[in-house]
């Protein structure tokens, strides 16, 4: 079996650190050609020294020179800054691209390594929020695969092998409905960051886990699904399962469901699309129906989480709409973990961008890079009223 060889776009987060552990055990099917980080360059060094990719990229330019004595002796090429990352994606050597940074700084990247026709691997659903539209075609103009790592979408995918044909009714995305489950709104208008940062499930990066307390991760995730999988919004629903067993649901015009399952284990979903389209053998710990007497299901409170109102909103008045609520969204969650605007408040400035950025029907990259700019100036000014 050929030896895949993986560039991996923020090396040292949650994600990142999961698909190296996935590597370093089969080290037979896969070997690392790229590491990246923003700003933590003891452990992007030592990922370095262990897994040898020939380019590594410190995105903090005042730590480059850190990194390249650290590295001087091993033949690493290292770059810094922005632009390095849509470079680097071009490697000759590289089969897939592991999209595992934060927010709409994947959007350039994921373009480059799609043009240069490099299989992604996208955990970065910010990417897909932003940018579906633009991404998805650029994807199929270079007959490139975009394998999704975000579980529910694994789920769904895995669902959808050897159904080729067979049209889809809709799909349940599952959320666990974060550490907030069944509060109210009184209750929200106090919660702390500490508070918010419990997810009873996952243990991922400060982002999405402040997003799965508000529950835009699900939204988030409703936009993903429909580029990923070419659907109406109408086709998308979100059902609350707070034990995080079924990853998501697929349900077929003849009514028959399919659901992927196990336990919460984000390596299953990296792995998955690591070697797509075969399994991987491994030892992770296996799903016990016994001490999972009860799988439980609620709808979702759109009315007090309001951030997945939102996001459905969004999606439905399409244009830049999607890319504005993401934006917004990177600006309130960064200051939510300042401690400097309140969890109900995030929504609120939210909901203002929308109504404030210029609506752009069929935007183009540069208008992408426009709206962006342009909501993260209005969410920044209206987080000091707060
Ligand atoms: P994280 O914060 O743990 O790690 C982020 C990584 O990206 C780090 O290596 C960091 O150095 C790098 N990075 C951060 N900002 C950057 C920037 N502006 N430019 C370049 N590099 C940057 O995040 P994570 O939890 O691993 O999540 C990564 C992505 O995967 C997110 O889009 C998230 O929504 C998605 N995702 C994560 C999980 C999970 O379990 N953690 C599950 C599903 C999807
Ligand atoms: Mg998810």
């Amino acid at each position: 079996m050929q030896v895949k060889n993986i560039a991996i776009l923020g090396s040292t987060g949650s994600i990142g650190t999961q698909a190296l552990e996935v590597i370093g055990k089969n080290p037979d099917r896969f070997s690392v050609s790229v590491l990246t980080a923003q700003s933590n360059a003891d452990l992007l060094v030592e990922q370095a020294l262990t897994f040898k990719p020939q380019q590594v990229v410190i995105g903090d330019e005042r730590k480059y020179q850190w990194v390249k004595t650290a590295l001087a002796h091993t033949g690493i090429n290292v770059l810094s800054g922005e632009a390095a990352l849509s470079e680097v994606v071009c490697g000759d050597k590289i089969d897939v691209v592991l999209t595992a940074l934060v927010g709409f700084s994947g959007l350039r990247p994921t373009l480059a390594a799609i043009q240069a026709g490099k299989d992604i691997a996208l955990a970065n659903k910010e990417t897909l929020v932003v940018a579906g539209e633009l991404v998805t075609k650029l994807a199929r103009q270079h007959n490139v695969n975009i394998l999704p790592v975000d579980s529910e979408h694994s789920a769904i995918f895995q669902c959808l092998q050897g159904e080729e044909g067979n049209a889809v009714e809709k799909i349940y995305l599952t959320a666990s409905g974060g550490p907030f489950r069944g509060k109210k709104t009184e209750y929200l208008s106090s919660v702390t960051k500490a508070e918010a940062l419990k997810h009873p499930n996952w243990s991922m990066g400060a982002k999405i886990t402040i997003d799965s307390a508000t529950l835009m991760n699900k939204g988030l995730e409703v936009i993903e699904a429909k580029w990923l999988f070419g659907l109406d919004i109408s086709q998308i629903d979100v059902i609350i399962h707070p034990q995080s067993i079924i990853h998501s649901i697929v349900q077929f015009e003849d009514g028959s469901m399919k659901a992927q399952m196990g336990l919460p284990d984000m390596k299953l979903p990296i792995q998955y699309a690591l070697n797509y389209p075969l399994r991987l053998k491994n030892h992770f710990e296996r799903f016990n129906f016994l001490n999972y007497p009860q799988l439980t299901f609620e709808a979702p409170d759109k009315a007090t989480f309001r951030n997945l109102a939102l996001a459905f909103d969004a999606l439905a008045q399409a244009g830049n709409m999607p890319c504005v609520i993401n934006a917004a969204n990177e600006v309130v969650v960064a200051e939510f973990l300042k401690g400097s605007i309140g969890f109900l408040e995030m929504s609120s400035v939210i909901e203002e961008c929308m109504t404030r950025v210029s609506y752009i029907n069929s935007p183009t990259l540069d208008d992408y890079l426009m709206t962006d700019m342009e909501t993260r100036n209005i969410a920044g000014q209206l987080v000091t009223k707060y």
